[in-house]
């Protein structure tokens, strides 16, 4: 072991979820590491939660690493070991017969936000700029797209315009469709200590289940699923009714509210509250409790957005800031908590189907156009590529012949994972780039990438604040195991793109990037590795000059001294064509499927506190697998009983597309016809059983194109073994 003297110290980020906490890390020789919370980072503040604190358990333990490149010609054989040459010469090889044959969206890229920007930058680039399909998707897709939508239909660009400084300077928070203290706990760890010390600030959530954040609210309003717009709706309608709008900031800085209250007017108080199954005393306790906030901030994650109207429930709850001019303000704010670790990273590099680099429109021509001959290479398609769920239906029906799967397990994750399953046997080539063993996707691998992880590579993240952190290499990867950037590098060679991609160091890629946002909303021109290196993290916008940002001279001053931005519209302009924020008009009916006889209960899904999407990192550490150590079903008291189902019993879950069975627990956390099931099992335990995504459904949001998974037609009984 090194002496204390000679240990080497790095900071770094946490690699789960959008908090984005800083870490520092000693190497204590020996492959042994310590970790602890750093003190200096802005957003975290030395504090981590129970998976960040286990992380570097994760990186010691190589067992599970994927050490070689592997390959095999046919399903009925094993893979084998080969050289990265054979494996990139053959994947390239079959990848141009496919773009020669069927044409280049023959081929895609489902990607994770657990890839680090750069590689997410050099992704992109191969696909649109050079192969010549818009097929790259993220599963990014499945949690923050009807976010991204519902910033850009209301304040004109993908813009969080807060920051967590904001939570100590707010005294009322609207958490919806989110359980942060499970799943963003750093942040709900402020907002307790915030509220101990301020007993007056006042916490509303809005979600059918009693959660460990609803437990702690001072009002919780346990909606009925589905509802979520018409609660908002209705708080907007008491907010006109009792003149708690700021009919200034409206008339100056907004449009849309004419159409906003006729539409909030349709329903009375009594119906909204009927429909939502709370009482009309809790909408009007949630309007005033807003109203007599000087700081608001509504917090939502998939609850939310998991939808198929999860763009109108984003409006519909934007409004609520815009009506009451509570937004550009320090302690106010919309904030959609982003819930993986570089989700914000991929959308800046324009990493999704549908989106070009530093959040350009793909449908545009003249931003197509621009980042063409930025890149240099070949007309970008105007077509939109395969969205996430698109993607595995275009397997699945031989529309798409070849997909390339980056640091995720759709096997697991993705809803109907029956259809999943399909669509990989079904597609003539699949490869898959990962750390770890334990993806259940590599049951269907031709070709098998062994990747570096956390620690072992270079690059950059974003967090749900805006806030770009710079993580460096620490640990050599295990066995033949590369950095996915230089993955794809190599990979695009063998393609025959050898000029576009014949980058020397990763700072080089890092600053195309940059170089690609000089006079986009985004803009940050003004930063590399250095800077970054040297102030550790900073929030974007970050541009080279005034000149070419739209951030005002004495501003831009400020902000170059500092972390970068820390909150947007400031000035009460938005991004918008003339500068007004857009109130929405959102119409309140639930889309989902129905209910019926056979399937009368509704299921939803969700995270639990120390597991992380689907268990190949954190299912390693015996002591977060402690604190819940296998699937289970929530279900009320009355449905069981009416099932004759007791607590403990293994039932079976069972739906329209497909079935699971798991254990039931019995409980009034959950409303009367609805039930949870957490989404991280999957065959990790040898088995099908509890894996939700068996039965979630495929329908998904048609502007944003997040599926449905909070809301799945079900019906639960006793397991008989057969
Ligand atoms: Fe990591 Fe999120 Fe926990 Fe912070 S809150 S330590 S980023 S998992």
């Amino acid at each position: 072991m090194s002496s204390k003297s000679n240990r080497k110290k790095y900071k770094s980020t946490c690699s789960y979820c959008g908090v984005g906490c800083g870490v520092e890390i000693t190497d204590l020789g020996n492959g042994k590491l310590q970790l602890e919370g750093d003190k200096e980072h802005p957003s975290s503040k030395g504090m981590l939660c129970s998976k960040g604190m286990n992380l570097h358990y994760t990186a010691m333990d190589k067992s599970d690493r994927l050490l070689f490149p592997e390959m095999r010609f046919n399903r009925n054989m094993p893979l084998q070991r080969v050289s990265w040459d054979t494996a990139l010469d053959r994947t390239a090889a079959i990848f141009k017969t496919f773009i020669q044959k069927y044409g280049p969206d023959s081929v895609g890229f489902y990607v994770s936000g657990q890839c680090l920007t750069e590689e997410y930058y050099v992704i992109n680039k191969l696909i649109k700029g050079f192969i010549g399909s818009n097929n790259i998707d993220t599963n990014s897709r499945l949690c923050m797209s009807s976010a991204v939508v519902g910033y850009k239909l209301t304040l004109g660009e993908d813009s969080v315009p807060v920051c967590y400084d904001d939570i100590e300077l707010a005294d009322c928070f609207f958490v919806t469709g989110a359980n942060p203290a499970w799943c963003h706990p750093i942040i709900w760890r402020r907002v307790e200590a915030h509220k101990q010390a301020n007993p007056n600030v006042k916490i509303i959530v809005v979600d059918p289940r009693r959660t460990q954040t609803a437990s702690q609210a001072d009002l919780h309003l346990q909606i009925n699923p589905g509802t979520d717009i018409t609660l908002t709706n209705a708080i907007g309608r008491v907010m006109i009714e009792n003149q708690w709008i700021d009919q200034s900031f409206i008339t100056n800085n907004t449009e849309g509210f004419e159409a906003y209250q006729t539409q909030v007017f349709q329903k009375t108080l009594a119906e909204s509250a009927e429909i939502c199954g709370i009482s009309i005393e809790k909408i009007e306790l949630a309007a005033k409790y807003i109203h007599e906030a000087k700081g608001f901030i509504s917090m939502w994650t998939m609850g939310l957005n998991q939808s198929v109207i999860g763009v109108n429930k984003n409006l519909s709850l934007i409004d609520l800031h815009l009506i009451t001019g509570k937004i550009g303000r320090e302690g106010n704010g919309p904030f959609s908590l982003t819930g993986q670790p570089n989700a914000m990273g991929g959308r800046e590099v324009g990493g999704l189907a549908n989106m070009l680099p530093a959040h350009r429109d793909l449908l545009n021509p003249a931003h197509r156009e621009e980042v063409q001959a930025f890149w240099g290479g070949i007309k970008i398609s105007d077509k939109a590529g395969f969205s996430a769920t698109e993607m595995f239906e275009a397997l699945a029906d031989g529309r798409m012949k070849a997909i390339w799967v980056v640091c995720t397990n759709p096997l697991v994750s993705m809803p109907d994972v029956t259809l999943v399953e399909k669509a990989l046997e079904k597609a003539k080539f699949v490869v898959v780039q990962d750390i770890s063993n334990r993806s259940d996707t590599l049951k269907f691998a031709d070709v098998v990438l062994p990747a570096a992880a956390w620690l072992e590579k270079e690059g950059t993240m974003t967090n749900s604040e805006r806030r770009i952190t710079y993580l460096p290499k620490m640990l050599d990867a295990p066995g033949e195991a590369k950095a996915d950037t230089e993955i794809i590098n190599l990979f695009a060679q063998k393609m025959g793109f050898t000029e576009a991609f014949n980058y020397t160091s990763l700072s080089e890629v890092y600053d195309e990037h940059c170089r690609s946002t000089k006079g986009t909303n985004i803009d940050i021109s003004g930063l590399n590795y250095e800077i970054l290196k040297e102030k550790r993290s900073v929030q974007w916008p970050y541009p080279a000059d005034n000149q070419s940002s739209k951030i005002e001279p004495e501003v831009f001053e400020k902000l170059k001294n500092e972390q970068g931005t820390k909150r947007l519209f400031t000035d009460g302009r938005f991004y918008t064509y003339n500068q007004k924020a857009k109130i929405h008009a959102v119409p309140d009916e639930n889309r989902s499927e129905s209910t019926d006889e056979n399937f009368p209960l509704v299921m939803t899904t969700g995270r639990i506190r120390d597991q992380w999407h689907t268990m190949t990192k954190t299912g390693k550490v015996n002591k977060l697998n402690q604190h819940i150590d296998q699937p289970y079903l929530e279900i009320h008291p009355e449905d069981a009983l009416q099932r004759n189902i007791v607590d403990n019993q293994i039932v079976e879950v069972i739906g329209r597309r497909g079935k699971t069975q798991v254990k039931a627990k019995v409980t009034t956390d959950v409303k009367q016809g609805l039930c949870f099931m957490p989404m991280h099992f999957g065959k990790i335990l040898g088995s099908d059983f509890g894996r939700a995504n068996n039965l979630t459904n495929s329908l998904y949001d048609p502007r944003s194109k997040e599926p449905d998974f909070k809301f799945t037609a079900v019906e639960v009984r006793a397991y008989i073994k057969p």
